[in-house]
């Protein structure tokens, strides 16, 4: 298995297809692109079949080793067996059984419309990022020792990107990380679950600033190259290959375990921003899932429901980018929906430049084939599954309360939006799975406005903001940040 960019540039060198270990600890392509497989593996009937009997752990082995073809099939199989266990995903709700690792529940059976959860958040930071993120950092880890190297992984974070990468790195070998948050701007909660960290391998930097700040500084040291090599800095964003793949192995587990036969099939409603998770379902589909629709659940940041509406991609300015009470998906563009433009568009790499080429310019583009517009292809959406729809504040608060009243759960406001989405795309016969991104304890705020009570924590985060906590505090001072990383990487 090979992967190519989604811009490859028409020269022999670079189009040299890569393989999944060569871009594994990367983001880009130096294209600008990002990276896919050269084709999507298929399953076979009997192979559906064979997988409804396997563990979590076994499945996912299953479904990576057609995508990771050049690590040792008993060493994968290992790294699988480390990272889906029921220990470390044990916050379960009562019902669950945490060796399911994504158990389903049933919500709802009205003749023949059927509404399910799929629990994605049961692992250490009550969000969907650690279904991936727990297995990068076993990849990682094992794919540095075998070249004797080291990465120091430097990002910005609001909140569940960098705790789902602290809690994924930490403890492990040859491995740093220095998290940039905006200082007193998270959540007490959220700040609680990643400063509580003791380990010497994770450096927590709170910015007397914004998050755009911390970014700002992302950005500053990542654009100097010289330094970035010689401090062997990286990066664990949403757009990271190993993170997109890892994710497509539960949409497999949420069909299998709403179905009994090949013949039936099943939707997803996904609460999208960066279009990284439902991305991991589009892929599922093209390799013979029987997925009926993918439907993409939006916030009032509704980039994505205004193309899957009406064929325009059009990223928004930082005043048009709303803080919202579903924080994770309050986005400006969907970094990863590049991917799904390039098979839309044919694979044509050339098409993909210009359209992107057009996002940096022109700030979008026009797919919807009407007079003026930069093509035609918004008439294949519908081909690929997808449809969309979008959830405000209220919507939340509302939907939030109804599962609690029918239904006597707790959903956080990001599966919220999910919930209030799927129920506008039900179908008769087909189930519909909605994947739960978070645990509403992390959310409290809005669950308190929503309930009138506090969220309940699962066992041994009663008292998290009460544990010790280590960070430092910088100013937006970039010479200082690096050297600060110097000092403590030692190289
Ligand atoms: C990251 C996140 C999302 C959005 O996921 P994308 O892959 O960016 O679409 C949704 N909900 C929660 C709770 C998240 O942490």
């Amino acid at each position: 298995m090979h992967y190519v960019s989604t811009r490859a540039e028409p020269t022999a060198a670079a189009q040299a297809p890569e393989a999944f270990s060569d871009i594994l600890l990367g983001g880009l392509a130096p294209d600008g692109g990002l990276y896919l497989p050269a084709e999507y593996p298929q399953v076979s009937g009997a192979e559906l079949d064979a997988w409804r009997k396997l563990s979590y752990a076994d499945l996912a082995f299953a479904i990576l080793s057609k995508f990771a073809t050049d690590i040792p099939a008993a060493d994968l199989k290992a790294l699988c067996k480390k990272t889906y266990t029921a220990d470390v995903y044990r916050n379960t709700r009562a019902g669950e059984a945490a060796k399911e690792i994504t158990p389903l529940r049933v919500l709802e059976q009205d003749g023949d419309k059927t509404l399910i959860l799929q629990a994605l958040s049961n692992g250490p930071t009550l969000a969907f990022k650690d279904m991936a993120m727990q297995l990068l950092g076993n990849l990682f880890e094992y794919a540095l020792s075998k070249n004797n190297a080291e990465l120091n992984i430097f990002g910005a974070t609001s909140g569940d990107t960098g705790s789902a990468a602290e809690y994924a790195m930490r403890g492990k070998k040859g491995i740093r990380v220095f998290m940039l948050s905006p200082h007193k701007k998270m959540s007490a909660f959220q700040s609680a679950q990643m400063f509580s960290l003791q380990d010497p391998n994770i450096f927590n930097i709170a910015v007397d600033g914004v998050f755009d700040d911390c970014q700002d500084m992302v950005k500053a040291v990542s654009n100097d190259l010289g330094y970035k090599a010689a401090q062997k800095i990286g990066t664990v964003n949403s757009i990271n290959w190993a993170r997109v793949v890892a994710q497509v192995v539960y949409y497999f587990r949420g069909y299998l375990g709403a179905t009994t036969e090949n013949s039936q099939k099943v939707s997803f409603t996904v609460p999208s921003g960066n279009f990284g998770n439902i991305c991991a379902g589009h892929i599922a589909r093209m390799m013979g899932l029987p997925i009926d629709k993918l439907v993409a659940a939006t916030n009032e940041n509704d980039v994505l429901d205004e193309f899957f509406r009406t064929g325009v991609y059009r990223v928004r300015k930082s005043s048009e980018t709303y803080h919202t009470s579903s924080p994770s998906m309050d986005i400006s563009k969907a970094s990863n929906f590049e991917r799904f433009v390039y098979d839309l568009v044919g694979r044509d790499a050339k098409r993909v430049r210009a359209l992107f080429n057009k996002v940096e310019t022109a700030g979008g583009f026009d797919l919807s084939g009407k007079p003026g517009s930069d093509g035609d292809e918004f008439k294949l959406v519908a081909g690929y599954g997808f449809l969309s729809g979008k959830s405000t504040h209220k919507d939340r608060l509302d939907t939030i309360r109804d599962v609690q009243d029918d239904f006597d759960i707790t959903i956080d406001t990001h599966t919220a939006d999910g919930i209030k989405v799927a129920r506008e795309h039900m179908a008769p016969g087909v189930p519909m799975i909605v994947l739960e991104t978070a645990l509403a304890a992390k959310f409290n705020e809005t669950i308190l406005d929503a309930l009138g009570v506090d969220a309940e924590r699962p066992a041994g985060f009663e008292d998290i903001e009460s544990l010790p906590q280590k960070f430092v505090v910088m100013t937006t001072d970039v010479a200082k940040m690096k050297a600060y990383i110097a000092a403590n990487t030692g190289l």
